[in-house]
């Protein structure tokens, strides 16, 4: 394991077991915010589970609509003027999404919050750093991935997503996985797994399994996702980072198993 990768799971309090016949890994010094962390370690990794059945947004078969068609220029460009619900009317700008536009990994989150509002960004400030920890876990760059949300506008007070938002705004997350065609989706926190998930079962029930997620036109195809918690919430509950660690072993496992090294 390289020293990198073994600083991170140190920082995420993760009991790393190495063989004693092969030389230690000396971790690297970590970002203040990550060594900070406070977590209950794990000793095991939860099994993969079976794959859950393929579940609906409530958009299923509805077609993409207004982002149907549309190439990465003027997707973006229509979030960035999207007037399509009242969201609009007080977000600073359109949080479209960040990252490698060929990704094989793409992560969901909720919606913009007040840091991403004011930068344009996903997933910055502290629940951002600790989203880049989770993933150099992983082995992986917040660069090779790409990171998007199911609302592109903030919510005032970071209220939750409102049904009629989310119908307006989900077909430009559908048109970014479309054009991604990721080989795993790793779908972070309650908000966005029951959306995507049509279902109101708690997250601790969503996690550690694999999902299909529907497509919203006929054409298109189920994506594998797993689901893990919010790095904002781990943040306020660092003992559940265990089990978090537990979901991304089953993303790393559930990658492979779909296709090869997630290199
Ligand atoms: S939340 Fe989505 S649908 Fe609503 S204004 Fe923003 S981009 Fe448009």
């Amino acid at each position: 394991m390289d020293s990198r990768r073994l600083a991170y799971l140190r920082a995420l309090e993760i009991d790393v077991w190495e063989r004693r016949d092969l030389p230690r890994s000396t971790p690297e010094p970590l970002p203040a915010e990550t060594s900070a962390a406070v977590v209950t370690p794990v000793r095991s990794i939860e099994p993969v589970h079976a794959a859950a059945a393929a579940t609906s947004t409530g958009v299923v078969g509805t077609g993409l609509g207004h982002a149907a068609g549309l190439g990465w220029e003027a997707l973006e460009q229509a979030v960035r003027s999207c007037q399509r619900c009242p969201l609009h009317q007080t977000r600073t700008q359109g949080v479209f999404g960040v990252g490698n536009r060929k990704a094989t990994w793409l992560v969901i989150g909720e919606a913009p919050g007040a840091d991403e509002d004011r930068q344009g960004e996903p997933f910055v400030g502290r629940a951002g750093q600790l989203l880049n920890s989770m993933l150099k876990a992983m082995g992986l760059a917040r660069e090779e991935v790409f990171i998007a949300n199911i609302l592109k506008s903030r919510p005032p007070n970071n209220r939750d997503p409102r049904p009629e938002e989310v119908r307006e705004c989900i077909p430009y997350l559908y048109r970014q996985i479309e054009l991604i065609d990721p080989r795993l989706i790793l779908c972070v926190g309650r908000i966005a797994a029951q959306t995507l998930l049509d279902t109101d079962t708690p997250i601790g029930k969503l996690r550690g399994k694999l999902h299909h997620l529907a497509p919203m036109q006929p054409s298109g195809k189920p994506r594998p996702m797993i689901v893990t918690y919010h790095p904002a919430y781990l943040l306020r509950s660092p003992a559940e980072k265990r089990k978090a660690w537990g979901d991304l072993v089953l993303a790393m496992q559930t990658y492979e198993r779909l296709g090869g090294a997630n290199a």
